[in-house]
């Protein structure tokens, strides 16, 4: 899901991120009996999938016939008090947890999204980001169709609406035939929950089931904090229908290229999930693992960047046989949109996120392992830190390889002009952050962590080959190979 609302306001810090933003969880319940408790069930699937998205979380829970909806600004425990969730009947369900840019962060745009049609109502939850969102908008709008969001999810649902198949499932997969970009999207209608996913399997969505209920989560960690084993990930193209007759596979659209965000595995999703067969930590470990074999450096400590380098900084200082340890606390009580609101509050904002340990790095020469740098403001302040706590030397070795490029497929990576590996040299980002060494993993390197993975993979905002063509393909398809700086 993305909205089209640019970002703008006074909290600019929203806007521009240090690290890329998923934009958005789903996770979906269908109840093998009526007594089934979908909404609680949700609100535990929501719960696990909160990292994809901190600003809204909603639901809407259908018992075969009527359906209700809550959603709300906040995270999921705000949005979802017990006297709220028992108000959600039903045993059937679907739930969304998003994080938005500023100038779309309201309550409108949250999801799901709930229409009422000749399919009777239905609800829609969407993670990715369509690429001709626009262009289907204005074909809609000139055909009568009013909308109340700003969401590329409100396309899909007057698509549904719109149709003239003769059941609703057929309406999805006719929507999904319009559709351009990247989605997993979980479908609500009547007694029936549908998910599909892109041609190309961008973003992940899987299948599982437990004694009492069939559930489709983003992330596998959702399945497991309800209880249920793994059925299988969603093909690209597929969708899943489930309803009383159990579940079926069909192809929505025909399957191209499979290629699944790497950032899922660099960034987003958590280290205990499994992403089409590959887990998260273990990918992070290799990626590490392969960072130390093409730069190897003699150090006393290898630390984290917490919490996202640390699978890669365990990896890095197992292949070096380096010591690692936790130079770096992180106070877990700082919301990630946190406001900064003056200079000297964004001056002290990473202090408030982190710490050094003093006592540990004091004349140490240190390692520090980040999974990827976008803007580079918070490694300056940290490598800031480590030095002013008294660490010898700092070197930065990054688990992934520079991002140059935006992403337009449901992660904010910010704009280009503000990811620093796009306008600057290695060498000057090293200096920029006043590093002894600066070292990027190669693209290589990431590919062959990725296992057998590695050949499906979308690495559009690393090397500028984006799978789904774009409307306005401002990106070239330059290769830079430069990716490590050592101070002389
Ligand atoms: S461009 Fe980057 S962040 Fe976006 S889907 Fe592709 S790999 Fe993921």
């Amino acid at each position: 899901m993305a909205a089209y609302a640019s970002c703008e306001g006074p909290s600019m810090a929203h806007c521009t991120p240090d690290k890329p933003r998923e934009e958005c969880g789903v996770f979906g319940v269908y109840g093998k009996s009526p007594g089934v408790d979908a909404a609680s069930l949700t609100y535990l699937g929501l719960y696990a999938l909160q990292h994809r998205g901190q600003e809204s979380a909603g639901m809407a829970t259908s018992d075969g016939r009527s359906v209700v909806i809550h959603k709300e600004m906040g995270l999921v425990a705000k949005v979802f008090p017990d006297e709220v969730l028992s108000g959600l009947g039903g045993h059937i369900s679907v739930g969304h947890v998003r994080y938005s840019t500023t100038g779309s962060s309201r309550v409108e745009n949250a999801q799901p999204l709930l229409g009422r049609c000749k399919y009777g109502p239905v609800a829609i939850a969407h993670n990715g980001n369509l690429v001709n969102t626009l262009d289907l908008f204005k074909e809609l709008e000139a055909e009568g169709s009013v909308f109340q969001s700003t969401l590329d999810t409100e396309v899909v649902l007057h698509l549904v609406a719109r149709s003239e198949a003769q059941d609703v499932e057929e309406a999805v997969r006719g929507a999904a035939r319009r559709l351009q970009g990247a989605y997993s999207i979980i479908v609500l209608a009547g007694d029936k929950l549908m998910a599909m996913r892109d041609p190309h399997a961008i973003r992940p969505l899987c299948l599982g089931e437990s004694q009492d209920a069939y559930f489709i989560s983003s992330e596998t960690c959702g399945l497991d904090t309800v209880g249920a084993r793994l059925i299988r990930h969603v093909g690209p193209g597929e969708m899943v229908t489930i309803d009383g007759g159990g579940v079926r596979f069909s192809q929505a659209v025909p399957a191209r290229r499979r290629a699944v965000c790497v950032f899922e595995f660099i960034y987003f999703a958590r280290p205990d999930s499994e992403i089409d067969g590959v887990n998260v930590h273990l990918a992070r470990k290799r990626m590490g693992q392969a960072l130390a074999h093409e730069y190897p450096v003699e150090a006393d400590m290898v630390i984290a960047a917490p919490d996202s380098g640390i699978s890669a900084a365990i990896g890095f200082a197992e292949a070096l046989g380096i010591p690692y340890d936790t130079g770096l606390t992180k106070n877990r009580y700082v919301g990630r949109t946190f406001i900064q609101p003056s200079q000297t509050m964004r001056e002290l904002g990473v202090r408030i996120k982190l710490n050094p340990i003093a006592d540990l790095v004091a004349g140490k020469r240190v390692v520090m392992i980040d999974d990827s740098i976008v803007r580079g403001t918070t490694s300056v302040k940290t490598i800031e830190m480590l030095r002013s706590a008294g660490a010898r030397e700092v070197h930065m070795y990054v688990a992934s390889p520079p991002v140059r490029y935006p992403c337009y497929y449901g992660i904010d990576t910010s704009a280009r002009g503000e990811l620093i590996a796009s306008n600057h040299t290695i060498d000057e980002i090293r200096e920029h952050l006043r590093a002894d060494s600066l070292c990027y993993l190669s693209l290589e390197g990431l590919i062959e962590a990725m296992g057998p993975l590695g050949g499906e993979l979308c690495l559009a905002c690393l090397d500028g080959r984006y799978p789904v063509e774009l409307p306005d393909a401002g990106a070239g398809h330059k290769h830079v190979l430069e990716r490590c700086s050592k101070s002389t």
